[in-house]
């Protein structure tokens, strides 16, 4: 069987494509990439995926990677991802995540293909919650702050709406923060990491500089997020959507504290305020029981383990 990856070069993705070689033997994996990609996540997998020069925005280049590989599962993991670049580039989010998904859909229409996709939402749709609609269910109020989540609600809709008019089989998934090894230093966790490494190598006086410390989010380590990618790709009823997250929240200085607590290194935290975004989300956590009850997930690896793997990750390169 083949499955595609779009956004194999990036953080999730590449997780993804190890998770599908370890555990799916058999499976034949490919990605797409773009000529100037960055291929430092994939480098260490070498000729066991099969990369497709393509971008979402270039349908003619979808469809000539999807006529090539015929992908019996598409993970369509590859967007726009960092919410403070959308506010700068709004028309470029929009572009890549919604028309570069309806690109992805015509495509495989065009072709007469019938995978099984899997969307990459964001617990980011639900935006502005009040502090009685948490733990968030997908029945949740949509309330998007920002030009990126409104481009994921997009992405969200519009494989609810090409499985109703078309019969595509799109799986949404709306995952909480993860991250891990591997994570772009740009995202809070491993930017804490990373500023914590240079600190202790001298390359940065001690100070780590933050942004808002209060906001709560729910941390699931990627590689239990991408476990969980396969399950919806695999199980999930088309057309549904699935929140996916541990279902704990805990607070931005509660993660810099254990992070913190994993270094000998004495810091000062200090905030920065070009880190405060113009409107931030204050709480995300998920309520994942619609997924756990039809396929059995459970996230297995602790956040401790994950930040520490995140620390070492950084330890190792700068
Ligand atoms: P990354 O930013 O690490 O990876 C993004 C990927 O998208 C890269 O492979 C990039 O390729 C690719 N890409 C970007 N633009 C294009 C384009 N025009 N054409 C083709 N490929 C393109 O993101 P993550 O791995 O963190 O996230 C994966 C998905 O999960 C995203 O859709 C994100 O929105 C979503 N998500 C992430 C969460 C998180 O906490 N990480 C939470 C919830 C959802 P290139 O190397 O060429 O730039």
């Amino acid at each position: 069987m083949n499955v595609l990856i779009t956004g194999i070069t990036g953080f999730a993705g590449s997780h993804l494509a190890e998770y599908i070689l370890a555990e799916h033997p058999g499976v034949e994996v490919h990605g797409i990439v773009r000529w100037r990609s960055r291929r430092d996540n994939i480098a260490h997998l070498g000729d066991k995926v099969r990369l497709h020069e393509a971008d979402l925005k270039d349908m003619v280049s979808l469809k000539k990677t999807l006529a090539e590989c015929r992908p019996e599962m598409i993970f369509h993991l590859a967007a726009q991802s960092f919410v403070p670049a959308s506010w700068r580039l709004p028309s470029e989010t929009f572009a890549v995540n919604a028309i570069g998904q309806i690109n992805l859909f015509e495509a495989a229409l065009d072709l007469k293909l019938d995978p099984r996709i899997q969307i990459a939402g964001s617990s980011e749709e639900y935006g502005h919650v009040h502090p009685d609609e948490v733990p968030m269910k997908e029945t949740n109020p949509l309330r998007p702050l920002s030009p990126y989540a409104v481009s994921k609600v997009a992405q969200d809709l519009l494989g609810y709406q090409y499985f109703m008019s078309y019969g595509l089989k799109a799986v949404r998934t709306r995952g909480f923060n993860h991250t891990g090894p591997r994570r772009g230093d740009v995202f809070v966790t491993s930017n804490f990491a990373r500023q914590i490494a240079e600190i202790e190598k001298g390359k940065q006086p001690p100070v780590v500089e933050v942004g808002n410390l209060e906001a709560k989010r729910d941390f699931t380590d990627v590689r239990d997020m991408v476990r969980a990618y396969w399950l919806a790709c695999a199980k999930g009823e088309p057309g549904e959507v699935y929140n996916i997250g541990t279902g704990h929240t805990i607070a931005m200085k509660d993660m810099l504290a254990i992070l913190l607590s994993l270094s000998t290194s004495k810091v000062e935290v200090r905030i920065d305020p070009a880190r405060l975004r113009p409107s931030d989300v204050p709480i995300l956590y998920s309520d994942c029981s619609k997924f756990k009850a039809l396929t059995g997930w459970t996230p297995r690896i602790p956040l401790e383990t994950t930040l520490k793997d995140l620390l070492d990750y950084w330890r190792e390169r700068v």
